[in-house]
């Protein structure tokens, strides 16, 4: 059996002219699995409910709740107005049912969170799921109104993660075990939909897989049922050149690595979770992303090996990062200098994006947080600390490393009077960082993919 995984974002499950489009497109396959996001704005909006509870503000919150509950009851009422079907009535009552219940408990977890006074991870990963909870649903049943045999399959009984709130782990065991019913589900003729972004802990709670994850259960599911093709159905056709809402000239990719389409993720490409390319890889599966609204245009597809032989390939950026500086007090850096502060770094959770040292300090690029006052506090153990907030960081990926110096000679020509924080290059992974100021990344970022794409 030849699985296809389809995954459909946000922008993609706007409304239920998008979601005619997306049951029309899943025709087109044999053995389709659905992955779907919840609607445009909607984790959005719940996480804010989830805040404003914590904060005392519970009428805010249920407002916001009932809003995204009438959002979902007209999105249904008009896709049944537009694809009349004689179970129309069956399935509008069904899907009504369903998303009282899941408002009903999304208003129980506010209130509870209002009481508490604070908006625990655990709390913040059951609010924030429901989006896709509601979707996942109401889609499965739109597809009866079309004649296709959609079934909703709950994503708690698939994806099993681990119990870190927030940015859950998969527990890649037991969903390769659990995705054994869905070819059952297959070979009975339905089509499995199933909501993105969230699983369920050991302990039987909701646990998130971070944002834009929607992405990362796609591929989980695509890795355990072997499937022959993973597809990323989103709003652009492709991953592109950088990003093209701020890049106008920016071009779809026709091809690229795993390897360099999970450094762009990582370094702020939002069209693709960063962990979304792991289990695709394990197991050699090409990942597709594709347009939704252009079907018929190639996208980008992402597989093993993909040579090219341009300087460079793309180009990512991140904002409201930060630099912290760490200056040991010897002035000669001891070898124990740099462990003491990535242990610093490591007993926060926080990740590093661009280092910089010299014989006596470091440089490290983060992305901007409360904590990073804390972490400044903790560091003065080791050596002074400056803190710069406001940063923002450009990342080249897929630079030839004969075309390192040429690389280098043109950024310095294009930032020409713009001060520069931070310059990194690794030729062994073709990666190219820069840090400057915040309010002149997106002009930088344009001058410089003018520049060199
Ligand atoms: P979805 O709701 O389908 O998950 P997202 O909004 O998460 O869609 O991702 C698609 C968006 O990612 C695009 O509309 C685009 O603005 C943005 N994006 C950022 N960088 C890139 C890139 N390099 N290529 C394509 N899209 C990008
Ligand atoms: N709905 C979630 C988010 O907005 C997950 C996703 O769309 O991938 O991040
Ligand atoms: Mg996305």
């Amino acid at each position: 059996m030849e699985i296809n995984v389809l995954k459909f974002g946000g922008t993609s499950m706007a409304d239920h002219q998008t979601w005619k489009q997306v049951l029309e497109i899943i025709k087109n396959y044999e053995y389709p699995v659905v992955i779907v996001s919840a609607t445009a704005r909607t984790t959005r909006q719940l996480v804010e409910a989830g805040q404003l509870a914590a904060q005392g503000k519970l009428k805010q919150a249920h407002e916001i709740s009932e809003s995204i509950k009438d959002r979902h009851n007209k999105i249904v009422a008009d896709f049944l107005e537009e694809n009349p079907h004689k179970k129309n009535k069956l399935i509008k009552d069904s899907c009504a049912r369903n998303t009282e219940a899941k408002i009903s408990k999304l208003n129980k977890l506010l209130t509870y969170t209002e009481r508490q006074g604070t908006l625990s991870p655990q709390m913040k990963d059951a609010i924030a799921s429901i989006g896709e909870q509601i979707s996942s649903y109401l889609l499965a049943q739109c597809g009866l109104a079309l004649d296709m045999m959609t079934q909703h399959i709950e994503a708690r009984k698939i994806i099993k993660t681990d119990a870190e709130y927030g940015k859950a782990n998969p527990n890649i065991l037991q969903i390769n075990q659990r995705c054994g019913s869905l070819e059952t589900v297959l070979e009975s003729g339905f089509t499995p939909i199933i909501g993105g972004f969230y699983g369920e802990s050991p302990q039987k709670t909701i646990t998130t897989l971070g944002f834009e994850g929607s992405d990362y259960t796609a591929s989980l599911i695509g890795g355990a049922v072997n499937a022959k093709t993973i597809e990323i159905w989103t709003d652009v056709s492709g991953v592109y050149t950088s990003d093209p809402r701020f890049i106008p000239e920016a071009k779809p990719l026709k091809e690229m690595s795993y390897f360099d389409a999970t450094e762009m993720a990582y370094f702020g490409a939002k069209v693709l979770h960063p962990s979304t390319l792991k289990p695709a890889q394990e197991r050699n599966i090409p990942v597709f992303v594709k347009n939704m609204f252009k079907p018929e245009e190639p996208g980008t597809k992402i597989i093993r090996e993909s040579t090219h032989d341009l300087d460079v390939l793309a180009m990512s950026f991140k904002q409201n990062m930060a630099t912290l500086t760490i200056s040991a007090y010897e002035t000669v850096m001891g070898y124990s200098f740099l462990t003491k502060v990535f242990t610093v770094l490591e007993r926060h959770r926080l990740a590093v994006d661009a280092v910089n040292t010299t014989e006596a300090s470091v440089t490290i690029a983060l992305s901007d947080s409360e904590l990073l006052d804390q972490l400044s506090k903790e560091f003065i153990e080791v050596g002074s600390v400056t803190l710069e907030r406001d940063k923002g960081l450009l990342t080249l990926i897929g630079c030839s490393v004969n075309s390192a110096k040429k690389l280098t000679n043109q950024i310095f020509e294009t930032l020409d009077n713009i001060p520069l924080d931070l310059i990194s290059f690794s030729k062994e992974k073709r990666i190219l960082n820069l840090v400057i100021k915040n309010e002149q990344l997106i002009e930088t970022a344009q001058r410089i993919h003018k520049k060199l794409f």
